[in-house]
């Protein structure tokens, strides 16, 4: 078959995933900017139904935490103060039925699930005067409907099309699964960041692959705005070994000849060494906070943003604030009715994020 391991079948050659998987950092021109977005963290919950032998995000049943409404005012409103544009929310995976007390709760709370909380919570980032752009994990089209409609954009990493040890164990994270909410984000029509993720097992044919499936994706549907490309983590739960400098420059470079120009290449400061990558095509640095630590990895705090203009200014391009929709998005009508009224609100929210379009002073 040509394309991955997954159910989805993609049309792309095996002489091309042999170009793509043999293209060097040589191959490829830095970028003449970097790009990035002023954000707050906000991790509903610690509860996922998977257990990712590399993920120190979740935790079990019994000890996995939810976000009080109360304390994602809070985050979002210091965020607001703070001059950010972004509210990203993540949380692993649906819960599945082992997290009672997540579901007791939200029962509690009057919400049927999880994906109904987070609903709200974007609701009340928009009246704090944020964007909400939400992680959630695997949808299906009618989830991925209902929260476009209060989502700037929307997100999941693809992490690898290959079938992984890293995601195995009683409860498995499929390529399938991730294709599928692609392809559902792509359907409904929401600006979309996924992403590969380096050293969990994958080869470089792997590598090539879902390269080439998120490209067709896309070709399909216009709507991947990002690919982050994420090396695996040393950290307590990863007993496996981490990319070298080598590879992660290959990877990258693979990155930018396999995507099409619109979609930028997005490398985290704060888990790569992005100075050593920058000319493999690098041209977006993600969310950076001002008040709150990255939750996904707590242990490697977020740069500040005088990290980023280093960064920039070691690379001699300069660096740009985007809001978490790219603009052409914006300038090309894809925001939903109610997050383009907030874009265009004659109030404070809504002058920050024009001022992040027209390249805030
Ligand atoms: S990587 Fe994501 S899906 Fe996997 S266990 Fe961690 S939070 Fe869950």
């Amino acid at each position: 078959m040509s394309g991955t391991d997954a159910d989805t079948e993609f049309a792309f050659s095996a002489h091309e995933r042999d170009r793509l998987s043999n293209t060097s950092p040589a191959d490829v021109r830095p970028a003449g900017s970097l790009s990035f977005s002023r954000n707050v963290f906000v991790p509903l919950t610690t509860a996922c139904r998977y257990t990712c032998t590399y993920c120190t995000y979740f935790d079990p049943p019994g000890e996995a935490t939810l976000m009080t409404r109360e304390a994602v005012r809070d985050v979002l409103e210091t965020g607001a103060a703070a001059g950010c544009t972004e509210a990203l929310f993540t949380f692993g995976d649906t819960p599945d039925d082992r997290y009672t007390e997540i579901h007791a709760q939200l029962d509690e709370w009057g919400y049927d699930s999880i994906h109904d909380y987070l609903y709200s919570m974007c609701e009340l980032a928009l009246d704090v005067g944020l964007l909400p752009h939400s992680n959630p994990g695997d949808l299906t089209y009618d989830q991925m409907a209902s929260l476009a409609e209060v989502n700037a954009s929307m997100g999941v990493m693809l992490e690898t099309t290959a079938d992984v040890d890293a995601h195995s164990g009683p409860r498995k994270k499929t390529p399938a699964q991730r294709l599928g909410t692609i392809r559902a984000a792509g359907e409904v029509g929401i600006p979309f960041t996924t992403g590969i993720l380096v050293g969990i097992g994958e080869d470089w044919t792997d590598r090539a692959d879902s390269l080439l499936s998120i490209r067709e994706l896309h070709e399909e549907y216009d709507h991947i705005q990002e690919v982050i490309v994420q090396p695996v983590s040393e950290n307590e739960r990863w007993g496996g070994p981490t990319p070298d400098l080598d590879t992660l420059r290959r990877v990258v470079a693979m990155a930018r000849s396999a995507l099409p120009e619109e979609i930028s290449v997005q490398v985290p400061p704060n888990l790569a060494p992005v100075r050593e990558v920058l000319d493999c095509g690098v041209d977006d640095l993600g969310g950076v906070s001002p008040v709150t630590a990255d939750h996904i990895n707590p242990e490697y705090a977020w740069p500040a943003l005088r990290e980023l203009e280093a960064i920039a200014e070691y690379g001699g391009v300069p660096l740009e604030e985007r809001l978490p929709t790219h603009a052409h998005y914006i300038e090309a009508g894809w925001l939903s009715p109610r997050i383009q009224r907030a874009v265009d609100a004659d109030d404070d929210a809504g002058e920050r994020y024009r001022a992040v379009l027209s390249g805030r002073p």
